[in-house]
């Protein structure tokens, strides 16, 4: 029996009904499958019984028994291990060549690196992944809870995100510590098609809009105009938030992704005709 290694964030999913709701929650369609981390490839096998896949696990040990346990499969062209740290892999760009949907139950340690990751990536058209509870409800979080920050703002301005259901420390082996969840992220049409809508004309916008975001949610409890004024010429945002009627003490979370994108747009527009190249901090 091979010990679950903490330092991969190894929790095994053994709850048999855990593993048949989210082999019903995948996305139906013909598109290619990717799994992280298959560890003792229990999800894995579920997974198989639906389409072929590709997985990415970091584990040396592991790999040989994954390697054996899916020998029959991998012959039959079903299964493909791609052994390494899938971040590194990121760096490199797309984990496919074509389009792809992401399942898998998600190493804590790393999960929000990982989600982000698929998320910037255009081919990666969703995601149903397993994460700690608390992080599942920052991505999924509704517009004005406390919650609402950077991270939903941008799973949402790029799709739908949703929490499908909990799942319960004892549903592991060995045990975590904390409940986890199943998020589901499915992106827009227009990002499945390959392109950015709107505001996200091109993948460098959407680095832009973090960029964005991190500014604005800087310090969650403080204002926007506060917060973005470590960005841009206060004086100039203050203008934007008269021009929409926004009163100049709403707080980040208060502001939805709609407006969001809005505000944004005309923040970078600005810089565009030059009225912001001068007054811009931080570059
Ligand atoms: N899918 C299995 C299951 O549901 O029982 C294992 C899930 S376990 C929470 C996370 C898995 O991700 C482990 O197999 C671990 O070795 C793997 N992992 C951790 N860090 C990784 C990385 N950077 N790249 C690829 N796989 C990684």
């Amino acid at each position: 029996m091979i010990a679950a290694k903490k330092k991969f964030g190894q929790n095994f999913l053994k709850d048999t009904s855990i593993l048949s709701k989210i082999i019903q929650s995948m996305p139906k369609n013909k598109r290619k499958l990717i799994e992280i981390g298959p560890g003792l490839g229990d999800l894995t096998q579920r997974l198989l019984e639906v389409k072929p896949l590709v997985a990415y696990e970091v584990d040396s040990e592991l790999c040989i028994y994954l390697k054996d346990k899916f020998s029959k499969e991998e012959d039959e062209g079903r299964f493909a291990l791609v052994e390494g740290d899938v971040l590194e892999r990121f760096k490199e760009g797309s984990l496919s060549d074509e389009p792809y949907d992401m399942v898998a139950n998600l190493p804590y340690y790393i999960a929000t690196t990982i989600i982000l990751e698929a998320l910037r990536d255009p081919l990666c058209k969703s995601l149903v992944v397993m994460i700690q509870k608390e992080v599942a409800e920052k991505f999924a979080a509704p517009h004005k809870t406390k919650e609402f920050t950077s991270l939903a703002i941008l799973a949402q301005s790029i799709g739908k995100s949703k929490i499908l259901f909990d799942v319960l420390p004892e549903s592991f082996e060995p045990r975590p510590k904390v409940t986890s969840s199943i998020l589901m992220i499915e992106k827009e049409q227009e990002f499945i098609k390959g392109d950015f809508p709107g505001i996200f004309e091109k993948n460098e916008d959407l680095k832009m809009f973090e960029k964005y975001l991190r500014f604005s949610f800087t310090a969650p409890r403080k204002t926007w105009l506060k917060n973005i004024s470590a960005w841009v010429e206060k004086k100039y945002a203050n203008q934007l938030l008269e021009k929409y009627e926004y009163p100049v003490t709403i707080r980040p979370h208060e502001i939805s992704v709609s407006s969001h994108h809005l505000l944004f747009k005309e923040l970078t527009e600005g810089k565009k005709d030059g009225r912001e190249q001068e007054t811009e901090r931080n570059r």
